[in-house]
Order: C-alpha cells, then sequence, then structure tokens
C-alpha cells in the first residue's frame, strides 16, 4: 500500500496550486512535500490546457487570467516572471444590428433610440424603486428586473444568460453574480447611454497571459516545479474508503492518506466513496451542471472580428452565445496574417453541429470577417462534459449537507468544480494556496 500524507485528486489549476504550495512549504515542515497527485488525463492543466492545430492554438475557450489578490500575483509571478502579458480588454455585444460596448447595461449607446429609451426607463424606474426598499429577489430574472428594469433585463439579461446557462433565468438564483456581473448606478447607465465609455468597467477590465503557448504555458510551468515521482498520470481514483483513509486507484494501487484534496467533479468525487450516508447521496444527486459545446476556428486572415476578443451574441437567431479570438488577445495564438478563433454554443439550443458551422461562417461572412471558405484552416467541435454549476432552489441546501461532510472526513473539495461554484482560474489557484497554508 502506498503511503502519502496528502493525496491529491486533479492536476488543473487547483491541483497544480495545492502541490507547489505544499512543497514550497515543505522547505520549513518536510512532511508537507509528502503529497501525491492523481491526474485522469496524460498531461496536467485540466480546463487550462492549449491544443496547437496547423500552428493555430486553443485554449478550452478563451481563458483570461484575471488576478485580484496580492497572494496570486505574486505566484504568477514567481512562476512567469516576465513572460506574461498584461493586456486590455476589447471585448464587444452585438445586438439589435449593432456592435455596442461592454457590459450592455451601461453602454445603450449606439442601439436603436427606442431600445435606449425602454432601457433607460426601466433603470430609472428600478433605482427609484431601489431607494425606497431593498432589493428583494428569489431568482436571477427577477434580480435584474429589480436591478437594472425591464428594457435591459427582456433586451440582454434574459437572452444572453438564457444561452450560457442553459436554462430559465427563473430557475437559477442571482447568487453566481455578486463578483462577475458589473452594476452600474443609474448615473453610470445614463452616461453609458449618451456615449460615455467606461473601459475599467466589469471585473475583467484587464488580464495576464503568458507571451507564448497559449494559457497551457501558464499551468505547464507549475508543472515544471512538480517532482514526476509524485504525479499519476492517466491515472483515476475507482473507490475511497472515508473512514480508513484508503483510496483504490484505476491501476489497482490502494493509497492511503491524511488528508484529501479533491479537484474533481464533486458528483463523481462522491460517486467514489464505498460508504456515503444515504442522505449525502441525496444531496449529491440534487447538484446541476450544463455541459458546454464549442467550436475552433484558425482562418488565414488576420484580425478577424477587428481587433475585438470577444463578443456576446444574446439574440436568439444566432445558436452561438459568444465568439473570441485568441489572437487578437495575444498574436503568438495563430500563424502570422491568420486568426485563431474559439465560438461557444448555446446548451439549450440543439442546432447540430453542421448547422451551427453554416450559422458562424455566416456571421462571419456577414461582417466581412471571412471571403471564401479556403480560409477556414481549421474548423472542429469540442465538449466540456462539466461548465456552468447552476445555481438553482436546491443548489445551498445539497451544499451545506456535502461539503461539511467531506471536511468531517478530512477531505477538502475545491476549485470550480470541486466546490461546485461558479469561479475562475485566480480561485482555483487561491483555493491550493490557502489549503496548503492551512495545513
Ligand atoms: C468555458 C470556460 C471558460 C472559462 N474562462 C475563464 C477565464 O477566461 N478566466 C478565468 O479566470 N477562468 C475561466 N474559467 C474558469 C477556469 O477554467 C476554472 O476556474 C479553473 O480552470 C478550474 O481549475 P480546477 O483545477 O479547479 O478544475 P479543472 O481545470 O477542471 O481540473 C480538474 C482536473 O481533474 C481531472 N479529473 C477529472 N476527473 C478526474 C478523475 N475522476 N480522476 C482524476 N482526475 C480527474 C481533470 O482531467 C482535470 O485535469 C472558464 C471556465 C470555463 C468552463
Amino acid at each position: 500500500m502506498l503511503q502519502t500524507k496528502t493525496l491529491i485528486f486533479g492536476g488543473g489549476l487547483t491541483g497544480l496550486s495545492t502541490a507547489y504550495h505544499l512543497d514550497k512549504r515543505a522547505a520549513a515542515r518536510p512532511e508537507l512535500g509528502d503529497w501525491l497527485l492523481i491526474e485522469r488525463d496524460d498531461r496536467l492543466g485540466g480546463l487550462t490546457r492549449t491544443e496547437i492545430i496547423r500552428g493555430y492554438h486553443f485554449d478550452h475557450t478563451g481563458h483570461w487570467l484575471h488576478l485580484r489578490h496580492a497572494e496570486m500575483k505574486a505566484f504568477v509571478n514567481e512562476v512567469m516572471g516576465d513572460d506574461m502579458l498584461m493586456v486590455a480588454r476589447k471585448s464587444r455585444i452585438w445586438s439589435h444590428g449593432v456592435l455596442t460596448h461592454f457590459p450592455f447595461q451601461q453602454n445603450l449607446h449606439g442601439l436603436p433610440l427606442d431600445v435606449v429609451h425602454e432601457c433607460l426607463m426601466g433603470a430609472i424606474e428600478s433605482a427609484i424603486r431601489e431607494a425606497k426598499a431593498p432589493i428583494d429577489a428569489s431568482n436571477f430574472k427577477d434580480f435584474c428586473l429589480q436591478r437594472f428594469g425591464k428594457g435591459i433585463t427582456d433586451r440582454f439579461m434574459v437572452p444572453y444568460n438564457t444561452k450560457l446557462w442553459g436554462c430559465e433565468p427563473e430557475e437559477i438564483t442571482a447568487d453566481w453574480c455578486t463578483r462577475f456581473l458589473p452594476k452600474p448606478n443609474l448615473s453610470q447607465i445614463t452616461a453609458g447611454a449618451l456615449g460615455i465609455v467606461d473601459d475599467a468597467a466589469g471585473y475583467n477590465a484587464q488580464f495576464t497571459y503568458p507571451r507564448q503557448g497559449g494559457i497551457e504555458a501558464f499551468a505547464s510551468r507549475i508543472a515544471g516545479h512538480l517532482p514526476a515521482r509524485k504525479v499519476k498520470l492517466s491515472t483515476t481514483p475507482v473507490a475511497i474508503d472515508f473512514a480508513r483513509k484508503q483510496c483504490t486507484l484505476s491501476n489497482g494501487e490502494v493509497v492511503q492518506y491524511e488528508h484529501l484534496v479533491s479537484s474533481i467533479p464533486l458528483p463523481e468525487l462522491l460517486k467514489l466513496a464505498t460508504d456515503l450516508p444515504v442522505d449525502v447521496r441525496d444531496a449529491a444527486a440534487k447538484l446541476r451542471c450544463t455541459s458546454l459545446r464549442y467550436l475552433n476556428y484558425g482562418i488565414k486572415r488576420p484580425h478577424v472580428l477587428d481587433d475585438i476578443q470577444w463578443l456576446y451574441v444574446p439574440e436568439n437567431k444566432y445558436p452561438f452565445y459568444r465568439i473570441g479570438s485568441f489572437s487578437n488577445a495575444v498574436a503568438s495564438l495563430a500563424p502570422p496574417d491568420s486568426s485563431s478563433l474559439y465560438v461557444e454554443v448555446a446548451n439549450n439550443m440543439n442546432p447540430s453541429d453542421a448547422e451551427v458551422k453554416i450559422a458562424v461562417r455566416q456571421f462571419l461572412r456577414e461582417h466581412g470577417w471571412l471571403g471564401d471558405d479556403s480560409e477556414v484552416e481549421v474548423e472542429e467541435v469540442r465538449h466540456i462534459k462539466y461548465g456552468y454549476v447552476i445555481f438553482d432552489g436546491p443548489y445551498f441546501a445539497a451544499k451545506e449537507r456535502l461539503l461539511p461532510y467531506l471536511r468531517g472526513q478530512n477531505v477538502q473539495s475545491l476549485g470550480r468544480y470541486g466546490a461546485w461554484v461558479y469561479a475562475s482560474m485566480e480561485d482555483a489557484l487561491m483555493d491550493g494556496y490557502q489549503f496548503a497554508q492551512g495545513l
């Protein structure tokens, strides 16, 4: 039987950060360096991997690193030094036949005047109402109506989020959006309607990204610090006995651990437990998550999407909700005079892959971003099984049962899918760091 102090499931940023920071702390406390990382795939990085096809670099859709914590800025600097770029966001929204700045609610200028009028009146009514009583919303749509008013809700929030989340905005709570949804006040909404653009709006006004190699260059740099003997690739846990703290691996080995850090999807972790109480199993069955379909495009033409890095597409007539250009953010992500793009497809719309491809090419052509079909050098469809965790009614009660239960078994379920949250790469790094600091 193998023995380890900390057994880590998953070699995405959460697992990598956990291992890295445990090793760092081992300089003062050598026992902390006793960890073992188990990764299902044959390569580390999880969602932060980059596929290179004919010289085009494709992350698993846009992965731009937004840093707000001093510790994580220092960590990224420690592993990447000068090999990171700082990039200013250039994102736009395509709706009602025009391109507007992000976020929609703060950039109404340029939309048809009846739309601007409707959105502004709704925002004014909401602000008056909110001054009298705080928002008390039971679901995301209700939150948008109360916070932004009917115009912004109907014209952007509902159509866009219905496509993104793959369910009705009435089904989800507003809790996911605390950090991620810009909430301009009436003065800012009015300024935006007049055409005064605030480039710093939102949490992602700028981001950092590797100069070369795509986002995987960052994951690889962390992985480069980890001794290969402590990492098992192409291996999965197949059964865990929480009481005995023993885990059986797909290669037949059994590991005795003291702490278990898991970044694999929470429902998958719980399925592995040999001795799960019935109510915990029931709570696990309530967790919902959407999967994601996206397409990669390599196009022999520079600056497809002009200089825009990503474009939100809320209207229902398009099957996709976002198109992004890797190479408009960082030129090294495509061969010279070419563009690498990703297209994220709405979950709740069911066009075939062929129909999506036709719609994408047509959209690009209409904007003058694609000429002859021969310009398309790469066009492929990919899937992400766990995409967006759904914050529906049963979500909170289920998690209140599951995570404390796991902590009671000395299991920390961390990261976007381990903790079952809407979270960023920085959050994943932070989870690993905090676990190591707390040991
Ligand atoms: C479409 C999309 C776009 C995103 N864009 C951004 C962005 O622009 N900026 C940003 O900051 N964040 C973004 N994120 C969020 C970011 O990707 C995640 O927060 C972060 O990468 C999560 O890291 P993780 O290690 O927790 O999970 P993962 O990267 O999912 O890693 C989990 C690892 O566990 C492995 N694994 C799974 N099951 C098993 C098993 N049974 N046994 C062993 N190993 C297993 C997987 O192979 C994987 O390597 C985006 C997420 C998505 C889905």
